[in-house]
């Protein structure tokens, strides 16, 4: 596997990893999200539901008083104020008093403040009720629709009570008194701690003009409190109903879920809050743990990933080694099987490469029924130029006579090798007598034209001669060694013809090698 591909393999890799994190972190923050929202759904159906059933409830339980005071009042109309109408209204009011839980007091009021007559048992005559803003919103205002007015605290009972009162006229149409029903904030209180909207949840019941009546949770000073002026009362005051407002209160900083609902019959409105943080804690708390587990499965994955990528480089390493140790080996190879087939000191085929390549082309000139030749070369009184120069020189004159013989080769297929000791051998494909003879007139020459002294030559210089041999298809029984028989034979008539030449053994096509020797002989 090359670089390329190993990195190829290794991006691969890596890529996939950040696929699989990125995937798991989009899937997880897709349905934490899917989760919020939901969660926020059911917050705000929740506080919706709440704030339906307070703005039901405070419609209810003020119409249930109002409905007793448009009774009384008719009653007043028609019965006037006498000691036997007053006797009937006390009965009256206290039957109703007993039926309504939310009713805390009936009373009826004369244009000076007066309590005329109560569902309780004695009259609170001691108290002059004059000041109560119902008694003055009456008294200044002619009609004879009910009126909520703030919350009071009760002089005689000394709790908080919501006052829904209606005026009574006179025969002669002037301001008569006023008839009063009182509600209990302590039962609104006690319905609404019932609704479950977390220990930051609050309720607040008001006036449409911003006055506080109720506020859960209760404080003395929030109840009565003008928020006319509060962003709080603006924002809601201008919403649809049961439109949700989040808002942050500028009392304890809690950020709140705010339903805001008008109650239906009366000038009232109601709000249910849910805190944020508490509406969203447990969606927080599963957030967490399932980011905690999708962290840990990406730590995983990223590890895992690393490990994989780890091994696959060092595996991918170990191969490249291997592979590498492989070339050099085979690298190696190469030299040694060149060593072996090469002769040291002139780098020509040595011995063992010459029989096999003698043997292949044998084989081959008989398949193709083509010619080939051999020449034997021998260095005339090489034993002389030893003695005289030192076998060192020998080496080098033999390294010389050696690279002649290579240069003198043409074509690719012809192979030059040290047969032993002095003596070389040419091995020519495909080749006739007549290209054998060329070649060894060519060497002949090329050696003698090296110039190298030798002072016990008859020429003075080094010299060889050859023998040279052609079989020449088909070649029915010849085999290599009758060749190089014929070779030898040739260059012994070379030796004995007075050396420095070569001779040729002559055959025709097809015939054995041993069977006749005609013997040219060529000197320069
Ligand atoms: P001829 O002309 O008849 O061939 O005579 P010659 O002296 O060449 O033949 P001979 O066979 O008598 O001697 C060959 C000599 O070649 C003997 C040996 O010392 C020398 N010789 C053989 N191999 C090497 C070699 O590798 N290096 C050197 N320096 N001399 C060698
Ligand atoms: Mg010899
Ligand atoms: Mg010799």
């Amino acid at each position: 596997m090359n670089t390329r591909q190993k990195y190829r393999t290794s991006t691969y890799v890596l890529c996939l990893v950040i696929i699989i994190c990125t995937a798991l972190l989009w899937i997880e923050i897709w349905n934490a999200w899917q989760a919020r929202k939901t969660q926020l759904k059911e917050t705000y159906a929740a506080v919706n539901n709440v704030s339906y059933a307070l703005a039901q409830h405070a419609n209810q339980t003020f119409k249930e008083a109002d409905i007793v005071l448009a009774g009384v009042s008719e009653r007043i109309r028609y019965d006037g104020l006498g000691p036997a109408a007053l006797d009937r209204l006390h009965l009256m009011f206290a039957s109703a008093v007993q039926n309504l839980p939310a009713l805390d007091g009936i009373f009826v009021y004369n244009e000076t403040g007066e309590q005329l007559v109560t569902s309780r048992q004695a009259l609170q005559a001691q108290f002059n009720n004059a000041d109560r803003e119902y008694f003055q919103y009456h008294r200044d205002h002619p009609d004879f629709m009910p009126h909520i007015g703030p919350p009071v605290f009760s002089r005689g009972t000394k709790k908080w009570i919501f006052t829904i009162s209606r005026r009574i006229d006179k025969a002669d149409g002037s301001f008569g008194g006023v008839v009063l029903a009182t509600l209990d904030v302590a039962s609104f209180q006690k319905f609404y701690d019932q609704f479950e909207i977390g220990s930051e949840g609050a309720i607040l019941l008001g006036l449409m003009n911003g006055t506080a009546l109720y506020r859960r949770p209760f404080t003395e000073d929030a109840i009565g409190r003008d928020l006319s002026n509060t962003q709080i009362y603006r924002t809601l005051i201008s919403q649809k109903n049961a439109s949700i407002v989040t808002i942050k209160s500028s009392v304890d900083g809690v950020v709140r879920f705010n339903s805001f609902r008008r109650v239906d019959d009366y000038p009232l409105f109601v709000v249910a809050a849910m805190s944020k943080d508490e509406a969203l804690a447990e969606w927080v708390g599963d957030t967490l743990m399932r980011g905690i587990f999708i962290f840990t499965g990406i730590i995983l994955v990223l590890l895992f990933g690393n490990r994989l990528i780890f091994n696959i480089n060092r595996r991918e390493l170990a191969e490249q080694k291997v592979l590498d140790a492989k070339k050099k080996q085979e690298e190696l190879n190469r030299i040694l099987s060149q060593l072996a087939m090469q002769d040291g000191l002139t780098g020509l085929a040595n011995r063992r490469h010459f029989d096999q390549s003698l043997a292949t082309e044998m084989n081959r000139a008989r398949r193709e029924d083509t010619c080939m030749s051999l020449l034997m070369i021998d260095v005339d009184f090489f034993k002389r130029y030893n003695d005289r120069y030192g076998h060192q020189c020998g080496d080098d004159c033999l390294k010389k006579v050696a690279g002649t013989l290579q240069a003198c080769l043409q074509r690719p297929g012809d192979i030059a090798a040290r047969y032993g000791g002095e003596e070389f051998a040419v091995i020519l494909p495909e080749c006739d007598t007549e290209g054998a003879k060329n070649l060894a007139a060519r060497i002949c020459q090329s050696v003698r034209d090296l110039h190298l002294e030798h002072e016990d030559s008859p020429g003075k210089v080094v010299t060889v001669s050859i023998g040279v041999a052609t079989v020449c298809s088909p070649l029915p029984t010849a085999d290599a060694n009758e060749l190089l028989r014929a070779a030898d034979a040739a260059l012994y008539e070379s030796k004995t013809g007075g050396r420095d030449r070569f001779t040729v053994f002559a055959t025709s096509p097809g015939q054995h090698l041993g069977g006749q020797q005609e013997v040219e002989n060529f000197v320069r």
